[in-house]
């Protein structure tokens, strides 16, 4: 997992700053510049996947949130004053221990299992296994070595000291009671900052949920969790990606007003844009491509509403989510707004946390819509329509600046015989592991689509055919080290790929082209192999 200490330090000393400035004047003013820095601070935590020091935060931001409850008068005691200096304390200390700790250099810890590695590779991600139960996991742990995602099994009284972050922690929590099952977790919690905890074979009534979650752990699997369920929340964790800032188009007539909005979404890290006439908010979607529309209600000329029926018409702004801003409650004009597609209304003059809490969660919410258009639901990987789109912007662009780009195509070999002997839900096994096996030995530059059943579409930009070949040969191999574990025995499976080059072929058609009969001729060539289209 990707741990930012440069970032956070910067982070974690603007926080500290605002709260200084607070401290030495206390005011509304300048309780709101904190609360907005610990609110962008809390996600930021929570986005880098630091789960320890998020749970410090995050109390600390409810606590502050709660005192917007009274308006603007803001009177604070010394004592609530003296908790919030303590706990702003903690988060510091917190902060500076965990930079500390990733900044030394870390020794290579050894596995302590007897699983042979599927390749050769070092690994990537490293795991804790806590537990007593050793041998119940053995299969999980080589599962995840075929990923190459290191996993060691240690007892509850010899967990390793802090100098060492693993991305996540397991705990076998078979057996234990619902106290010692808290304190564990708490305790783990306090030590491994970045760590994403999960909790094995946890009973699943309400009460030892609750208490497991807020000890500090990030998910539970119950007793009788399939192995697969657990193995693919893991690798999900271990191949999340780092997401794009989130971009909002602001229409406001006001330049005073949308230069305070700016101002407060910059230091939430979202990238805006301001557009202070309507009939420039056209050319603004086009040009900025935001994720989400900030519109005032009353313009010159032009209610939002009306704004917002002018971007309607357009196909590719049909689902762009639009929050108001609005000064008062003009129920009439807000019905029709809601009637648009309006998502949200914000009453002038807005809490900026607020505003940055909505704004946040529109946008997720519409990210994960597109995402599951664009994306295949067995595997997560693009889908057939959105692989070839991305193929066609990634030849616009190798052409555009005049580098390479390579193409394979790659269809598992007697799928058919998969089904027919193992099930149809241990071939989805198969073609999901293939596609995880894909997604992390590739480049994050490179794309891979779930291009028909068991076939996939490899593309790689700035490669040519020979490393193309090189690398997928290299998957090839280490796809069929993976056993698959069926009643008393076990099975592998083979790939067959072939690869077209750019700029040797020129567009998308002709490039898929070459790659099928590659493809074709790897087959009758024997199965199991990569060609290269010549
Ligand atoms: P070849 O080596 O020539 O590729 O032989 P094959 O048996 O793999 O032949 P083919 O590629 O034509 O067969 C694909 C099979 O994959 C047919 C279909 O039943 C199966 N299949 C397609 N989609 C899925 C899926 O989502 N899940 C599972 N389990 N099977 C699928
Ligand atoms: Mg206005
Ligand atoms: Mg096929
Ligand atoms: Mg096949």
């Amino acid at each position: 997992m990707y741990s930012p200490p440069v970032e956070l330090k910067k982070k974690s000393d603007e926080l500290h700053s605002k709260w200084s400035t607070y401290v030495a004047s206390p005011g509304f003013a300048s309780f709101v510049e904190f609360a907005v820095c610990l609110s962008s601070f809390s996600e930021f935590l929570n986005g880098k996947g630091l789960s320890g020091l998020h749970q410090i935060s995050h109390r600390l931001e409810q606590q502050a949130l709660a005192m917007f409850d009274e308006g603007d008068k803001h009177e604070i005691t010394d004592g609530v004053l003296d908790d919030l200096s303590n706990q702003m304390a903690e988060l510091t200390d917190r902060v500076t221990r965990f930079i500390d700790s990733n900044t030394r250099p870390v020794e290579y810890r050894r596995t302590n299992i007897e699983a042979k590695r599927a390749s050769d590779l070092v690994p990537t991600h490293r795991i804790w296994l806590i537990g007593s139960n050793d041998n119940q996991w053995t299969n999980l742990v080589t599962q995840l070595e075929y990923f190459s995602i290191e996993a060691e099994l240690f007892a509850w009284d010899s967990v390793p000291g802090d100098d060492v972050e693993p991305s996540i922690l397991l705990l076998d929590m078979q057996g234990i009671a619902l106290e010692e099952a808290g304190r564990h977790i708490k305790n783990l919690r306090t030590r491994f900052s970045a760590s994403k905890i999960l909790a094995l074979q946890i009973q699943s009534d309400f009460n030892s949920l609750k208490a497991a979650l807020s000890a500090g752990c990030d998910f539970c699997f119950a007793e009788a969790t399939p192995e697969a369920v657990i193995l693919a929340k893991i690798i999900e964790l271990c191949s999340s990606e780092e997401e794009a800032p989130y971009r909002v188009l602001v229409v406001e007539d006001s330049l005073t007003a949308s230069k305070s909005i700016q101002r407060t979404l910059k230091q939430n890290g979202i990238e805006s844009f301001a557009v202070t006439k309507p009939s420039d908010v056209l050319t603004g979607l086009r040009s900025f491509q935001p994720d989400l529309i900030l519109m005032d209600m009353y313009m010159p000329d032009c209610t939002g509403v009306q704004a917002t029926r002018v971007i309607r018409q357009h196909a590719e702004f049909l689902s762009t989510p639009v929050i108001y801003l609005s000064g008062d409650g003009d129920i009439a004009l807000q019905v029709d707004a809601l009637r648009l597609g309006g998502e949200h209304f914000l009453t002038k003059p807005f809490n900026p946390v607020f505003l940055n809490a909505v704004v946040k969660s529109k946008i997720e919410r519409y990210r994960a819509l597109r995402r599951s258009m664009q994306h295949d639901s067995l595997t997560g990987l693009l889908n057939h329509g959105t692989s070839k789109e991305r193929l066609a912007t990634a030849v616009n662009l190798a052409s555009t600046k005049d580098s390479q780009l390579s193409v394979a195509m790659i269809d598992i070999d007697h799928f058919k015989k998969v089904n027919d002997k193992y099930g149809h839900p241990m071939g989805d096994r198969v073609i999901r592991s293939l596609a995880w096996l894909l997604r992390q030995r590739l480049r994050k530059t490179d794309l891979v689509g779930r291009y028909g059943g068991e076939e996939f579409l490899v593309i790689l930009p700035g490669s040519d055919a020979d490393q193309a070949f090189e690398i997928l040969d290299r998957i090839r191999r280490d796809f069929n080290l993976i056993k698959y574990a069926f009643e008393d025995t076990w099975f592998d499976a083979t790939f067959s790929a072939g690869v077209s080059q750019f700029p040797s072929k020129a567009n998308t058609e002709a490039l898929i082209k070459d790659a099928d009969e590659a493809l074709y001729d790897a087959k009758h060539g024997g199965r199991n192999c990569v060609i290269t289209h010549r």
